[in-house]
């Protein structure tokens, strides 16, 4: 997304990619930012730009700690951008960035206190306690993907097992309902399904692994709800489009779990971006490093 200095957005591309490789993916999103200056027929030169990245980033300095979908590890994300860019760059895990653009003009605008669950093929979370981003001692804070699911034992790209991105994560449900609807798979789903796509077929046993993973998540909802005791939970990503089934399973998990007193104050919102809050995140990002310079 292309932004003029008030936030305005200009223009917008997107490219999904299979290249995992840092300078493939790199030079694939630096073609894209080419394509989105010259649609937004912006006269001003780049300033800054911003980058949300599924997995852990040191925000301090725009390195990507871990992105296991990605098979990434201590890469400088920022530095590689800013090389190829010319430009100052910030980066930011994807579940940070979408809180950013949801308290700054989304669904939980002005709150003080915010938990965001975000799905994008795997599970990342944000919160802002008392105004404030939370990124623990080295930017992880947020990864309750990894976070052991009581029975699952599937292996997680972490390295672990069991992690709740095994059990509610799309790739994860779209394996376990390839393997349910077999050679009628293909036909039924894209390469690619995200929850929404699951959702939409309308079948009982799809719907029932769709509820199951909602009641997991439910679950997670109601450990953070007891502890970060947050006024606004925000579901993002794919999580509000994944169905009936896995949203009413959610809801009757997280009520049934949280304590009464801190699951009364707290309302439930999908993300309010459209074109992707992590992408909007990651704007205001770039605004605020151009604001410095
Ligand atoms: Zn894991």
């Amino acid at each position: 997304m292309v932004a003029d200095l008030n936030g305005t957005p200009l223009a917008v591309r997107h490219r999904a990619t299979a290249a995992r490789s840092v300078h493939r993916v790199l030079d694939g999103l630096v073609e894209l930012v080419i394509a989105a200056l010259a649609a937004a027929g912006e006269s001003q030169p780049l300033c800054a730009a911003g980058v949300s990245i599924p997995g852990e980033v040191d925000s301090t300095n725009g390195t990507c700690l871990h992105a296991f979908n990605f098979g990434w590890h201590g890469i400088p994300v920022a530095d590689l951008l800013a090389q190829r860019l010319g430009v100052p760059v910030s980066a930011h895990p994807d579940a940070k960035a979408a809180l950013r653009a949801e308290v700054a003009e989304g669904a939980a605008r002005d709150a003080m206190d915010v938990a965001l669950l975000f799905e994008d093929q795997g599970i990342g979370m944000a919160l802002i306690s008392g105004g404030a981003m939370v990124h623990g001692t080295k930017g992880i804070a947020g990864e309750i993907g990894h976070c052991h699911v009581p029975g699952a034992t599937e292996e997680c790209n972490c390295g672990k097992a069991g992690c709740l991105e095994t059990v509610a994560s799309a790739p994860a449900l779209a394996l376990a309902t390839r393997k349910l609807l077999g050679d009628q798979a293909d036909a039924l789903l894209p390469h690619r399904p995200r929850l929404a796509d699951l959702a939409r077929l309308g079948m009982p046993d799809v719907d029932g692994l769709l509820a199951h993973a909602g009641h997991e998540v439910g679950i997670a909802a109601s450990w953070l709800i007891n502890l970060m005791n947050p006024q606004v939970l925000i579901l993002g990503g794919g999580f509000p489009d994944a169905g009936e089934s896995f949203l009413n399973a959610f809801s009757a998990a997280m009520s049934a779990q949280a304590l009464s007193e801190a699951s009364e104050c707290v309302t439930v919102r999908a993300s309010s971006i459209p074109e992707g809050a992590e992408v909007r995140g990651a704007v205001l990002a770039a605004l605020e490093l151009a604001a410095r310079l």
